[in-house]
């Protein structure tokens, strides 16, 4: 409870989507809410990311007819996370996420009742391996997702400090007390941690997350410069338990690729993914729910084969999947072109004969519109690309390394209930914390759910986060 001495009730520290949620949810309840952010600006991954919330049973599927419930959408969370996160916790995460997102439709986001192909066009779209669609695209994206919290901030007086790292947490006689922040205390019954994941911290990567460091120097980070992972700290500070440890985000790309698909852009539709054995193992445009744990379970390295007339359709004007960049790329040595599959299959040291042979059997299918292998066909329908893409076959031919390289977000962080409260490490609430998005962990599984998963996170464990502060505070 706020004492005499305490000029505000909640503090957030990190203004993403969770701790913009968190704080418009806290001052919706009455608090008096101090928001830090480290950055020059507010918004942090959640501004840059496409906004995709995923969410079941919400008012936009059912316009469109698209039958969902909370406990579907549990089941399928669940089930592709091979039931290794908590039930209790990812339920109350299902069961508020559909609100969460009415909540931000009332606040002024547009997530129109449309189909949608991709996580850019407004409305509902299919993260490619769920059971019903459940991708929500909002209008502008994330970036308009945190303008509306942003709006909501403003409207409820929140108080935001920019520019200004939280160094620690106040923490006296066993309960969060407030924080410090420019060698200031500042004094708080209830402290809300929502600053996202740990990918710019290189150490923490190593010792949080090194399965991303398989990348070696392809490795590139797309997340917010302030995810320094500040939230671990905090938590040995409090003895807060850690999990999620191992888990995170890395998206398949070319070795070549620096910058997020957006800027990169994308390898061309008719190609074929081929591992060490010369043979297909996955649907092209699987989904990045599921494509990097593909491509990590093959035993050798994984390429992208495709034609010369496939490189000259590459759209111009992208970073680095262009014509040019391709060639460019083939002429410095660093992606084998051939003038045959045979020679190409010598150079990517694969079977030439296996090679030759995927080939044909890809060429036998897909331009027609059919994959009885891969189902690729019904993937290539949802997102709306060419359903009969063009045979390879005119030389010289490419094979481009992909491997899971991007690194997006990350899932180590303080273990939280179904509450957003804070846990020990035994497993009790830390009185006067609560913690979300990236920074709050149990929620994020080794599996990313959706399209959307992460944002439906941060904004459903944050307004959570914000509104159980805010009632711990004040009641
Ligand atoms: C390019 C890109 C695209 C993505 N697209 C999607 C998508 O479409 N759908 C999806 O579900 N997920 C997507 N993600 C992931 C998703 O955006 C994030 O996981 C989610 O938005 C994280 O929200 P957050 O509030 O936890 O963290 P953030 O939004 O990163 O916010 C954390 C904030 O805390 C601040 N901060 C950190 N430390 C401190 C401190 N000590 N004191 C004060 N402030 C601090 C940071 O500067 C930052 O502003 C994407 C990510 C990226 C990078």
């Amino acid at each position: 409870m706020t004492d005499a001495h305490d000029e505000w009730d909640v503090v957030v520290v990190g203004g993403g989507g969770a701790g913009l949620a968190a704080a418009a949810s806290a001052a919706e309840e009455g608090a008096r809410v101090l928001l830090f952010e480290s950055e020059r600006e507010l918004g942090g991954s959640t501004r840059l990311s496409a906004g995709l919330f995923t969410a079941g049973g919400t008012a936009v599927q059912r316009a469109l007819g698209v039958e969902d419930t909370v406990e579907r959408f549990f089941q399928h969370y669940m089930d592709l996370n091979h039931w290794q996160l908590k039930p209790g916790l990812v339920r109350a995460f299902c069961a508020h996420a559909g609100p969460a997102l009415e909540w931000l439709v009332s606040l002024g986001l547009d997530v129109p009742a449309a189909v949608s192909t991709d996580a850019h066009t407004p409305g509902l779209c299919q993260a490619g391996v769920e059971d019903v669609w459940r991708g929500h695209v909002p209008r502008d994206q994330g970036y308009g997702l945190v303008e509306v919290l942003e709006r909501a901030c403003r409207r409820h007086k929140v108080e935001t400090v920019l520019n200004t790292r939280v160094e620690a947490l106040l923490y006296e006689d066993g309960r969060v007390r407030g924080v410090v922040a420019d060698g200031i205390e500042v004094r708080a019954p209830a402290v809300a941690v929502t600053t996202g994941g740990f990918a710019q911290d290189p150490a923490l990567v190593e010792r949080y997350y090194p399965r991303a460091h398989r990348a070696g120097e392809s490795l590139f980070v797309v997340a917010a410069p302030g995810s320094r992972g500040d939230h671990l700290r905090f938590a040995s500070q409090v003895d807060g338990s850690v999990t999620g440890e191992g888990w995170g985000l890395m998206l398949p790309t070319a070795y070549f690729q620096r910058y997020h698909h957006w800027q990169s852009g994308f390898p061309p539709a008719s190609r074929v993914h081929v591992n060490a054995a010369g043979r297909r193992f996955m649907d092209e445009d699987a989904s990045y729910a599921v494509s990097s744990g593909i491509i990590e379970a093959q035993p050798g390295p994984v390429w992208a084969v495709f034609d010369e007339r496939a490189r000259r359709g590459l759209p111009v004007g992208y970073a680095d999947w262009t014509p040019e960049g391709v060639a460019a790329e083939a002429a410095a040595g660093r992606t084998p072109r051939a003038e045959s599959l045979d020679a190409l299959a010598v150079s990517m040291h694969v079977p030439a004969e296996a090679l030759r042979a995927t080939v044909a059997r890809w060429n036998a299918e897909l331009p027609h519109g059919r994959d009885s292998e891969f189902l690729r066909h019904r993937t290539l329908a949802n997102k709306g690309g060419p359903t009969e893409p063009d045979p390879i076959g005119e030389p010289p031919y490419y094979a481009v390394r992909l491997l899971p390289a991007e690194l997006v977000c990350t899932h180590a962080g303080l273990e939280i209930d179904g509450d957003a409260a804070a846990l020990d490490r035994g497993g009790a609430p830390v009185p006067g914390l609560f913690a979300a998005g990236e920074a709050g962990a149990g929620v994020l599984g080794e599996r990313y759910i959706g399209g959307g998963n992460a944002v439906a996170n941060a904004v459903t464990m944050g307004r959570l986060a914000g509104r159980n502060a805010a009632r711990a505070a004040t009641h």
